[in-house]
C-alpha cells in the first residue's frame, strides 16, 4: 500500500523528491499511450473443476508487457487506471478481447460449454449504460451471455450501490453470471453477499494460502464451504498452487479451483495448445496427487 501514498502524494505535487526524481512521464500517461498503440493484452488462466481437473473455464486476466514499466503488476495498473478514468476503456478492451479468444479456446475442449470469467471494475458497473454495451459487444462478437461471468469484487457491495445492483439484475436476466472476487477479504461480507444477486463466490488466495502442509483443514475454510452451500453459491478456490490443497479443497466439498497447480495465465494461443493437446485425457492428467503440469 506505500506505492499508493506515493503515487497519490506526487499527484498533489507535495512530494518534491519523487517529482524531481522522475524525468519519465507519469504512469497514465504511459498507459494512456500504450492502450492507443495496442499494446496491451490479455491472458487466460484455467478453471477447474475438483477433483478430476478438467478445465471448464478460464478468467481473463490483463498483460502490459511495458519496456519502461518492466516490473509493473497488473493489480498497480488496474488501480491507475481507476484513479485517472481510464479503467471503461481498458475494462471494455480485455471483455471484447475476450469474448473472441474464447470463441478459439472454447473449440479446443470440445464438448462442454466453456465459462469465460472478466474482471470488472466496481466504478463500472453502476455507470448509465453500462448493461447496453455489454449486450453490444456480446453480439458483435457472438460469445453467448450464459457462458459470460463477471467477477466484481466486495467492495461494489460495501458501496452498497443500487446503480450497481440494477446492473446485476439486467445482467442476470440475460443468464450472464457474477462472482463475488476475492470473497473473504471484505469486512461486510456476510450480510452484503445474500443482498447481492450473485451467482458464485471466489475465494481469495489468501484462504488457501493459509493450507499448512500436513495438516487439517482451517476451521474458517470448512465454515466458508458450509455458507457457499446454505447461500447456493458454488466457490471457485483462487490461488492453489499445491496437490495437497488441491486435495483437501476437493474433500471439503469445494467444486472449482484456479491457481498455478493447475495452469498459470497465459497467451491464448498457448493455452489452445495445451487443451487442445491435452483432450480428452485432461482429467487423468492433472487431477489432485499428480505432478503439477509445465
Ligand atoms: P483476481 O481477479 O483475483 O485474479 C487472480 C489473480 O491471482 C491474478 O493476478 C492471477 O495471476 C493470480 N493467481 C492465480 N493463481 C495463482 C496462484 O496459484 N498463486 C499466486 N500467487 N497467484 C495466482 P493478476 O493477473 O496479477 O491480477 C491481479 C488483479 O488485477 C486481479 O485479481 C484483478 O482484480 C485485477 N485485474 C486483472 N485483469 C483485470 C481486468 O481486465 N479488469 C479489472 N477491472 N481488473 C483486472
Ligand atoms: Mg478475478
Ligand atoms: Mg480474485
Ligand atoms: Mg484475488
Amino acid at each position: 500500500r506505500a506505492d499508493v501514498g506515493l503515487y497519490r502524494a506526487k499527484q498533489a505535487g507535495r512530494n518534491r523528491t519523487v517529482l524531481e526524481m522522475s524525468e519519465r512521464p507519469p504512469l497514465a500517461i504511459e498507459l494512456r499511450e500504450a492502450m492507443e498503440r495496442g499494446a496491451l493484452d490479455v491472458q487466460y488462466q484455467p478453471i477447474v473443476s475438483l477433483p478430476d481437473g478438467t478445465t471448464v473455464g478460464v478468467e481473463a486476466l490483463l498483460r502490459w508487457t511495458s519496456t519502461t514499466r518492466p516490473d509493473i503488476t497488473p493489480r498497480e495498473v488496474i488501480r491507475v487506471a481507476e484513479e485517472n478514468d481510464l479503467i471503461g476503456s481498458l475494462d471494455w478492451f480485455v471483455l471484447r478481447r475476450a469474448c473472441l479468444d474464447a470463441a478459439i479456446l472454447q473449440d479446443a475442449v470440445g464438448g462442454h460449454a466453456l465459462m469465460l470469467n472478466v474482471n470488472v471494475s466496481g466504478l463500472e458497473i453502476a455507470e448509465k449504460g453500462y448493461v447496453a454495451r455489454v449486450d453490444e459487444v456480446l453480439r458483435a462478437t457472438g460469445w453467448p451471455p450464459t457462458q459470460l461471468v463477471l467477477e466484481v469484487t466486495e467492495s461494489v457491495l460495501d458501496a452498497d450501490s443500487p446503480a450497481a445492483i440494477a446492473s446485476v439484475r439486467r445482467l442476470r436476466e440475460r443468464g450472464i453470471r457474477i462472482a463475488i472476487d476475492d470473497f473473504g477479504t471484505g469486512y461486510s461480507s456476510l450480510s452484503r453477499v445474500e443482498a447481492l444477486p450473485s451467482d458464485f463466490l471466489k475465494l481469495d488466495r489468501s484462504f488457501v494460502s493459509s493450507i499448512a502442509p500436513n495438516s487439517t483443514a482451517p476451521p474458517l475454510l470448512s465454515v466458508i464451504a458450509a455458507l457457499s452451500v446454505a447461500l447456493g453459491l458454488p466457490v471457485i478456490a483462487e490461488g492453489v498452487e499445491t496437490a495437497e490443497q488441491a486435495a483437501l479443497l476437493t474433500e471439503l466439498g469445494f467444486p472449482l479451483a484456479q491457481g498455478y497447480y493447475y495452469g498459470r495465465p497465459q497467451p491464448v494461443v498457448a493455452l489452445f495448445a495445451e487443451l487442445a493437446g491435452s483432450r480428452p485425457s485432461v482429467a487423468a492428467d492433472i487431477g489432485p496427487g499428480a505432478q503439477a503440469p509445465t
